[in-house]
């Protein structure tokens, strides 16, 4: 038996990839479920995105690429942030990565030693704790509470710090709550960021999908003082619907990128050619698209909070962003399937609700919040009709 690293013995799969991945091979086999689990936009990416992947593609750029991704795609990351958020980054502070993923996954890699602590607000993106472990570091999770919108106070923050913390991982709006931090919360936390020692990853991947339709905001725009503390993390996949082309990005202080870049050299070299070709295509469309993607998300939000309130035992807070409902179930706990099957956390709901109603959503747990299970709303308003009502059937056989 060849023996497992300790590294990867330690580390959980992707819950919300192994439930999509569970939907789509039930799928395969002819049984009718409703996938809400994955965040993946449903829309298909842009024509002209295609386009100017193919046409790259027929022009032979194919070959390998400068590791930190091709100069054109960084000119246009550059000014992308300075369009957005007024920010002024050079090329060598911008690395292209493969996915939004593997941009911090590479930060972690540099920024962290072992046993060095991070902290990572509750509840996370599921990849977060796995990737500080699997750069050696531990995850330190800050609570919060359904009552504060999930929203952690400066002293539930300073009370998950210890003299090993290095770093602190944000990302709003929030996957998995679809909440934005308020303007209070990323100025106290600005404050506290300047007279201390920590650099901040700033997981902005959901930052133009935002409800209001108000321009992105991050902890950098909060206080640009924070710049040589502060790195930002975007990528295709959400904003134009381009999940499987693999192209996310970090910027930063040049020193922590060009390390970025070392990482990368030694492991996946850059990001595919020619789908960065296609990614400096979509940069420069206009915000329009975006914008019409956002308006559908939104009727989306609304139709999913009317829906979901007809079932008295959940509570939710309804999301300002990104396509999550963090739903609170636990009033469901204790209770027993037609079946017999006692439901008694957020994992035995999700197994029931696909076994039941054909439904798939991934349970809170995965996110550290086993009071509450993840609904994407990435899908038509007649599949998530359709889901809210076998969802209500199923829930009301529970006894
Ligand atoms: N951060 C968050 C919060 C996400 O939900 C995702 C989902 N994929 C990512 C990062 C990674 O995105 P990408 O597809 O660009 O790797
Ligand atoms: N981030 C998305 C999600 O949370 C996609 C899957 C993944 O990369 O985790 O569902």
């Amino acid at each position: 038996m060849v023996r497992l690293s300790e590294r990867v013995l330690a580390l959980k799969p992707s819950a919300t990839l192994a439930i999509d991945a569970k939907a789509k091979s039930l799928k395969d086999q002819g049984v009718d479920v409703i996938n809400l689990s994955v965040g993946e936009p449903d829309f298909d990416t842009p024509e002209t995105i295609k386009d100017a992947c193919i046409r790259a593609l027929k022009e032979g750029f194919t070959k390998y690429v400068a590791t930190p991704g091709i100069l054109s795609l960084r000119e246009a990351i550059c000014q992308k942030i300075k369009t957005d958020y007024g920010f002024e980054y050079k090329v060598d502070e911008v690395i292209v990565t493969t996915g939004a993923k593997q941009a911090i996954y590479n930060l972690l890699l540099a920024l962290v030693n072992p046993g060095d602590e991070v902290l990572i607000l509750s509840p996370y993106w599921v990849s977060y704790p796995e990737m500080v472990l699997c750069a050696g570091g531990v995850p330190k999770i800050v609570p919060s509470s359904f009552i504060k919108r999930f929203e952690p106070s400066l002293d539930d923050i300073k009370k998950a710090m210890s003299p090993r913390t290095v770093g602190i991982i944000l990302n709003s709006p929030s996957n998995p709550t679809g909440l934005i931090y308020s303007q209070s919360f990323f100025r106290d936390l600005a404050e506290f960021l300047r007279s201390n020692n920590l650099w901040v990853i700033s997981d902005d991947i959901y930052d133009k999908l935002r409800f209001d339709l108000k321009k992105p905001e991050n902890i950098l725009s909060t206080d640009p003082g924070l710049r040589d503390k502060v790195f930002l993390v975007n990528g295709v996949s959400k904003t134009y619907a381009m999940t499987g082309w693999r192209i996310g990005w970090a910027l930063g202080p040049r020193e922590v990128i060009s390390a970025c870049a070392k990482i990368q050299g030694q492991s996946t070299s850059h990001a595919t050619s020619f789908a960065q070709k296609g990614a400096e295509a979509a940069l420069k469309l206009s915000d329009e698209v975006v914008m019409d993607m956002v308006r559908t998300f939104t009727r989306r939000a609304e139709l999913l909070t009317q829906e979901l309130h007809k079932i008295q035992e959940l509570e939710f807070i309804p999301p300002q962003g990104a396509f999550y409902f963090f739903v609170k179930v636990s009033a469901y706990y204790g209770k027993v399937s037609p079946t017999g099957k006692r439901i008694v956390n957020s994992i035995s709901l999700a197994d029931y609700l696909l076994e039941e109603a054909k439904v798939a959503i991934v349970p809170g747990i995965a996110f550290g919040e086993d009071d509450f299970i993840r609904i994407s709303f990435a899908l038509s308003e007649g599949a998530l009709l359709e889901a809210c009502k076998r969802i209500r059937e199923a829930l009301s056989k529970l006894s």
